[in-house]
């Protein structure tokens, strides 16, 4: 069985690399031809633990090759994995399906025999039916065509092993022929004992966005008790900490801090609540809207703290910025609660030096007006507070006497409660946090 895998971002790549690693022949496909020529020549376009070495194993292998021509896409596939990106649309809260309805329409023509077209993107309830029939209208194979719907559930950062060992998988097919050949093209990842679900198109679609409104939805009340914290001088922290010992909650996703943002979970919250309203049941997901606004305000609660502390106004003060991927083990800056706030302290008047283990190429074309450094101490030289917005581990590591030595001022905002505040007050340093009391 040959697979394609159109669209080769952060999803697509790590799909096809694993999928050639598998054992399958893969043939991966894009618009980008730059990317498109990094891949074939080994580099991976964005930083992924495990995934660079893996790249190196499927081109060697001879299984895995790269392409930017459709037809050849579609003379080579047996099964087409679609992953192109569906962002948020400019100026509304519903999915941009551009990418999608493009690269179908390029692909269908030149499907000429048998062949099924599986959606891993994620989008609105609704879409696949709609590029079902979009197929049968220009595919040359008509009705031998068909569609199904696998979502995908991988977590940057921990991408290789969520595609080679996932939770679960979901195949949402309309016929066993789809079913069967889905079940073919996952044996090696099934054979390992993962729980497969199969249903119907709908509800396949749904169990993207339903669950990643579950995740947000723990993330945002973990962030509501903390606004409640902060008005009563209760924290926040051992607050989670008592909830998590309590099976039914549980302490994942239970993390109070600066909230979640990446390529996935705002625009995806949005977009569902948009197609709720679309299809009259906006009620029933009308909480989204306040998650939404509770993890908004995180932002701009950690963008008060880091003024708080330098005594009510930050222009012309140094701030020294911890991070800029949206979470740790992660290039991905795409609305990221770090660079956010870096940028808004920016137009405050601050001066604000970035640093970030992976993110600095995409920071710097992001927010060309920061200042950036080569370590977390060489940022924080002569800081007026240091603030840390990502969680990376070499955050964790860092020696607060060390850290005191080079900063102006000893004052730390902990936007993701990654520190132990004992040790950085014994060092000399004033520690903040979200939720949690002041400790003079
Ligand atoms: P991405 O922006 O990294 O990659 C999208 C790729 O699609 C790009 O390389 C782009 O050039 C390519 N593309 C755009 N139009 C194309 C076309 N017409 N033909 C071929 N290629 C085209 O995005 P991503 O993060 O990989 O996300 C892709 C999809 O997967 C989205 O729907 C996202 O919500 C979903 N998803 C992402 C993750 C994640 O962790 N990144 C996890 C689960 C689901």
């Amino acid at each position: 069985m040959r697979l394609t895998v159109i669209g080769t971002g952060y999803l697509g790549a790590t799909h096809a690399i694993c999928m050639a690693v598998l054992g399958f022949e893969v043939l991966g496909v894009d618009v980008d031809a730059a990317k498109i020529g990094k891949l074939a020549a080994g580099e991976l376009p964005f930083f992924e633990p495990g995934l660079p070495e893996l790249l190196t194993k499927a081109l060697e292998s001879g299984r895995l090759r790269f392409t930017t021509d459709f037809r050849e896409a579609g003379e080579f596939g047996d099964v087409h994995f679609v992953c192109v990106g569906t962002p948020q649309r400019a100026g509304s809260d519903a999915a941009d399906l551009t990418y999608v309805d493009a690269a179908v329409t390029a692909l269908a023509p030149h499907l000429r025999r048998r062949a099924l077209v599986v959606g891993k993107s994620t989008v609105p309830v609704g879409t696949a039916a709609r590029l079902a029939a979009l197929l049968r209208e220009l595919a040359p194979a008509g009705e031998r065509v068909e569609l199904a719907w696998n979502p995908e559930f991988l977590r940057e950062g921990f991408a290789v092993d969520d595609t080679m060992r996932p939770d679960r998988l979901v195949f949402g097919v309309t016929s066993a022929w789809a079913e069967q050949r889905l079940r073919a093209a996952f044996e090696p990842v099934l054979a390992q004992g993962v729980p497969v679900k199969v249903t119907d198109l709908p509800t396949a679609e749904l169990v993207k966005v339903a669950a990643n409104s579950f995740l947000a939805t723990k993330i945002s009340y973990i962030n509501a008790m903390a606004e409640v914290c902060e008005a009563t001088g209760a924290d926040v922290h051992d607050l989670a900490e008592a909830l998590a010992y309590d099976e039914r909650i549980g302490g994942r996703f239970l993390r109070p801090g600066l909230g979640f943002g990446g390529g996935c979970l705002p625009k995806d919250i949005r977009a569902f609540a948009h197609r709720a309203e679309e299809l009259g049941v906006g009620q029933a997901v009308g909480f989204l809207r306040e998650i939404d606004g509770i993890n908004r305000r995180r932002r701009a609660r950690t963008v008060d703290l880091v003024v708080e502390l330098c005594g009510g106004q930050v222009a012309g003060r140094r701030v020294a910025a911890l991070g800029a991927a949206f979470k740790p083990d992660s290039d991905d800056i795409r609305d990221a609660p770090a660079l956010d706030v870096a940028a808004t302290l920016h137009r405050m008047g601050a001066v604000v030096v970035v640093y970030d283990p992976a993110a600095m190429d995409n920071a710097r074309r992001a927010h060309p007006e920061l200042a950036y450094a080569t370590s977390a101490l060489d940022a924080a030289r002569d800081a007026d507070v240091v603030v840390l917005l990502t969680e990376w581990n070499e955050f964790r590591d860092i020696e607060p006497s060390a850290m005191a030595a080079v900063a102006g001022q000893p004052r730390i905002v902990d936007g993701r409660h990654a520190l132990d505040p004992a040790s950085w007050r014994a060092a000399g340093w004033e520690y903040r946090a979200l939720g949690r009391p002041v400790v003079q």
